[in-house]
């Protein structure tokens, strides 16, 4: 029998291959941009083609495909097949290096967000050498960047790549101020735990609402829910297990470190959390992960929930990434050091997180907001909507301790200075309040948790990158310059401590009173996408993330555009959904069964008159009354819908969406879900949420 390590990778051309099938030039040369980024050679590039299409054709594979993350959040991809005709009528197996480097898909109709007027409609694919080209069925998967002919990027991974090398440069130079010569590169690494919900396909195919948009957009409450928290980390049905251990083969084979798998707090929900990578890798795997979790569930006769809020009243599902910053020697600069130097770094790089935290809290807010996730922040199972860190108390103590210059209870010495003395080793703090966190300190990374289960990880990432690149440049900028270095040093942590420490919450945040408190302090509170998205055009987001060449004004202006688009388009399609299920399914199956109740009466009144049929003529009344509201409330979401003005600017779409479609959706919702707890199963004309999630047996 084959074992992981046999086929571990064997469908990714990664740096066995490459070390086998490329010679020692090509190899080090590709090598020095992958871990430098050093620019590619065109005689590498096609000794690599060839490599890499030989390899491929070996492993089964026909077509290829520049692999792009366009800004509908999902991958795309256009196959070519390899075949060249010979002269002798035959065909060969072709591949050059141009065609690896650049590729032109007919792009026209992804989402640009005015950055591609259509005379200029094609954009162009660029290879990301540094995450390794996959094999997907018959077709060579390589992974590119997306942009305009004008350079413009119109995906998520070009912004990505500049925020990590944002972020290198910045972090360099402070590991530079701090006598480390030798450090080439600093990147960030991320491990992304992924929630899903797992029903069956009966179920699925039977819900207009989750075909269409992901989500339930009626249910009753099912009798049992999570109260009982006998699910998580429960024992895995044998069904759900057979998936999982498909699903983990499959993203073995493509080289995704595949670690962990649990059942999640509500019924039918699990978890899979991969290895941490790089912060790039991380994320095409993420998205190859996403896809792979529905492709086998279908093999099984599943269905996969990728989106926030499958069901109302149960826990939605969310992505937390683990983030983390270390250097190629393998350090990690979150995690507190052996030597009293290399913990005043480790604060210098605490603080920064800290600074960048409370600078651009719009920022990360906006980095996760959509329709779907505005289901969970701030219902009282996922962080709330404002953003604060979490540190533990025994970090706090020790920011405590410096910012007042008192001693630190348990450092052995009396008073703490930095670059003196040795800091405590910090136990991960396990605590409630702990998860409760949208952004916690774990030990020697940060866990930020406000991502929904359908993002893609970039968007958060881009934000985290580049906000604690702005926070090393302010502090290299100061430390450069300074004639005490560690006087310096020791007052910008001081200062950072004080400035920022409003944005440190080491309580419960599920608490109510913890908004109160936040409102208090200043933080932000954006409840909604709509809410949220403008923000990106403000003054000093643009500045921040212009001047750190992340994006250009063009691309955040676009990337303002497309998210709000997308929020009003997907609310309006559930919308729709709504209406349509109301009118054709739920209000005739509510009015059949009140006909059959009166039914009932009439023929016992026949019967003998004397009877008073009080019960029938209560529920005709009450179901009456329903289907009247269920039809009026379906009218008016139907108008709200109407009464959007599309020529009108998308934040104020956003705003009527916010303001009145989704109101109208939880009146309509209300009333049916009150008509499923009274009408007979027989007749709803649809599965139940108990149906939906205990489908799986
Ligand atoms: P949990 O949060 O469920 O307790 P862990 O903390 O063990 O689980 O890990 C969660 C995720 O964090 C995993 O994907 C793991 O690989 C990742 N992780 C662990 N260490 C780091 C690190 N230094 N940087 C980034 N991610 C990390
Ligand atoms: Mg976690």
């Amino acid at each position: 029998m084959k074992t992981v390590t046999d086929y571990f990778g064997s469908k990714v051309f990664d740096d066995r291959n490459m070390k086998s099938m490329l010679s020692a030039d090509v190899y080090n040369s590709l090598k020095k941009t992958i871990d430098e980024g050093t620019e590619l050679d065109i005689g590498v590039a096609n000794a690599v083609a060839i490599a890499m299409k030989d390899w491929a054709v070996a492993n089964g594979a026909t077509h290829f495909t520049h692999w792009f993350q366009p800004l509908t959040g999902i991958t795309a991809e256009k196959h070519d097949s390899f075949i060249a005709p010979s002269p002798d009528g035959g065909v060969i197996m072709e591949f050059s290096g141009k065609e690896l480097i650049k590729g032109e898909p007919d792009a026209s109709s992804f989402p640009s967000g005015g950055l591609r007027a259509t005379f200029e409609a094609r954009g162009y694919t660029a290879w990301d050498p540094t995450s390794y080209a996959f094999i997907k069925g018959k077709t060579l998967c390589i992974p590119t960047a997306f942009c305009s002919y004008s350079g413009h990027a119109l995906d998520k991974k070009t912004p990505l790549l500049r925020s990590m090398e944002a972020l290198n440069k910045q972090a360099l130079r402070i590991l530079r101020l701090f006598g480390n010569k030798s450090v080439k590169r600093v990147v960030s690494s991320v491990g992304p735990e992924q929630e899903y919900f797992l029903i069956t396909k009966e179920v699925y195919d039977e819900r207009p609402d989750l075909r269409f948009t992901g989500r339930t957009l009626f249910g009753a409450k099912a009798p049992k829910g999570q109260e009982m928290d006998d699910h998580y980390f429960g024992v895995i049905k044998p069904r759900v297990a057979a998936y999982m251990e498909e699903l983990n083969d499959e993203l073995w084979k493509l080289g995704i470190l595949a670690k962990t798998e649990h059942n999640e707090v509500a019924p039918a929900q699990h978890e899979l959390a991969p290895i941490y990578t790089t912060t790039n890798i991380a994320t095409d795997h993420n998205q190859i992960t996403m896809e792979i979790m529905q492709k086998v569930a279908a093999k099984h006769g599943l269905v996969c929930l990728l989106h926030e809020k499958p069901f109302a009243g149960v826990n939605g599902s969310g992505k937390h990434n683990n983030w983390s910053i270390s250097t190629d020697a393998g350090q990690n600069l979150l995690s507190p050091g052996e030597t009293p130097y290399e913990n005043a770094q480790f604060l210098l790089f605490l603080c920064a997180v800290i600074k960048a935290v409370d600078d651009y809290q719009d920022l990360l807010r906006i980095s996760v907001a959509t329709a779907g996730n505005d289901h969970r922040l701030g219902a009282n199972e996922a962080p709330p909507a404002v953003v604060s860190i979490f540190l533990g108390d025994e970090l706090n103590s020790v920011l405590y301790a410096i910012e007042s210059g008192t001693p630190y209870k348990s450092a052995k010495k009396t008073q703490m200075r930095l670059g003196v003395d040795v800091l405590p080793k910090f136990n991960r703090d396990t605590t409630d309040r702990n998860r409760t966190s949208p952004f916690a300190f774990t030990g020697n990374k940060f866990e930020f948790r406000m991502l929904g289960s359908s993002n893609s990880i970039a968007c958060a990432n881009i934000m985290l990158n580049s906000a604690v690149a702005e926070s090393l440049r302010i502090y290299a900028d100061r430390l450069e310059g300074a004639k005490d270095f560690e006087k310096a040093l020791h007052d910008m942590i001081v200062k950072t401590i004080k400035d920022h420490k409003r944005i440190i919450f080491n309580g419960n945040g599920y608490d109510d009173s913890w908004i109160k408190e936040a409102t208090k302090r200043g933080l932000l509170n954006y409840r909604t996408t709509a809410d949220a998205i403008p923000h990106l055009l403000d003054k000093k987001n643009v500045d921040m993330l212009t001047s750190q060449g992340v994006f250009t004004k063009a691309e955040i202006k676009s990337r303002y555009e497309i998210t709000l688009e997308n929020y009003v388009k997907t609310v309006i399609i559930e919308a729709n959904t709504m209406v349509s299920m109301a009118k054709t399914q739920i209000a005739p199956a509510v009015e059949a069964y009140c006909a059959e109740v009166a039914k009932s009466a009439a023929a016992k009144k026949a019967l003998d008159s004397d009877l008073a049929c009080a019960y029938e003529s209560a529920l005709v009344r009450k179901l009456s009354a329903l289907t009247d509201t269920v039809y009026e409330k379906a009218d008016e979401l139907e108008d709200a819908v109407t009464g959007i003005d599309s020529n009108a600017e998308i934040s104020k779409q956003a705003n009527v969406i916010r303001d009145s479609v989704l109101v109208k959706m939880g009146e309509l919702r209300a009333a049916s879900d009150e008509a499923e707890t009274l009408t007979a199963k027989d007749y709803w004309p649809f599965p139940t949420y108990a149906d939906i999630l205990f489908s799986v047996k």
